[in-house]
């Protein structure tokens, strides 16, 4: 599996609208960040090992799943050129703040493209907020001009499969509100939260490789500062983390020289490997 970070920034992206800091003048490509969004490949469906537990519910939509993207950011749409992502299979979501959602309606070149609706996965709350906040979508009746998104919304209720894969939703506390990390595999993504409930722990052991959010050095009342980041880490002992969800008061450059081995921050555009 390789997963591509589209971006690695927080809600407001980085350079922030009117910012005169040095971070957001920074000539440092790694220093520029957009909205918080990954795209896993699952790979060749015959290159991937059979279908897992007894527990995991059979998708709908396991049928020739490859590309799945966690969240439809404000920026889906320059992610999408900047990284050259030519198809989505299915979409995850972690929950329906913003910039997380608002790229929604771009989901519309993915349909038109594959000729296909495309399957979406999220809590009950995300799936009431999806419905409201983008109430065209979910209209009955005729359509003109240039259409809606064409989408299948499923709701989480555990672990499922996706193209014969395994999803772990791990549950995730964002300031009072839950939401939903993923893992597949080694690899876990766990985005905008500020504490990770007992019940989610045993359903990280063993990941190797994650993506953790880390705002900033200062705390925040519902994102990871860096230091409560790294006792995350220094619990669950990954091989590589890499930090996101990052502000403007964070260099890429300075920061990661005074991160402890196998901990760094993510940038836009960086590529994992997992095995
Ligand atoms: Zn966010
Ligand atoms: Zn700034
Ligand atoms: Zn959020």
């Amino acid at each position: 599996m390789r997963v591509t970070l589209l971006g690695t920034g927080t809600s407001h992206g980085v350079p922030a609208i009117a910012c005169d800091c040095a971070v957001c003048h920074s000539t440092d490509a790694r220093d520029r960040r957009m909205r918080p969004s990954i795209l896993l490949d699952l790979g060749e469906m015959d290159a991937r090992p059979g279908v897992g537990s007894a527990a995991v519910a059979a998708s709908p939509t396991a049928a020739a799943v490859r590309y799945v993207l966690v969240d439809t950011g404000t920026d889906l749409r320059a992610q999408a050129l900047a990284y050259n992502v030519r198809r989505v299979d299915a979409i995850l979501f972690t929950h329906s703040h913003a910039d997380h959602i608002m790229g929604l309606d771009e989901v519309r070149r993915y349909n038109m493209v594959q000729q296909a609706t495309i399957g979406c996965y999220a809590d009950a709350r995300t799936l009431g907020d999806l419905r409201r906040m983008f109430s065209y979508i979910f209209e009955t009746g005729p359509r003109a001009g240039g259409g809606v998104p064409r989408l299948s919304m499923f709701e989480i209720g555990g672990p499922f499969s996706i193209g014969g894969v395994e999803v772990i939703p791990i549950p995730l506390m964002h300031g009072p509100r839950e939401i939903l990390g993923y893992r597949v595999g080694s690899f876990a993504y766990l985005t905008d939260c500020n504490h990770i409930p007992d019940r989610s722990w045993p359903l990280l052991e063993g990941v190797r490789t994650l993506v953790l959010d880390a705002l900033r050095h200062r705390s925040h009342s519902t994102h990871f500062s860096v230091d409560e980041a790294l006792q995350v880490v220094a619990r669950l002992r990954p091989e590589r983390t890499c930090f996101t969800h990052i502000c403007h008061d964070l260099p890429h450059a300075a920061t990661c020289a005074r991160l402890p081995a196998g901990v760094e921050l993510a940038y836009d555009g960086l590529v994992l490997d997992i095995t």
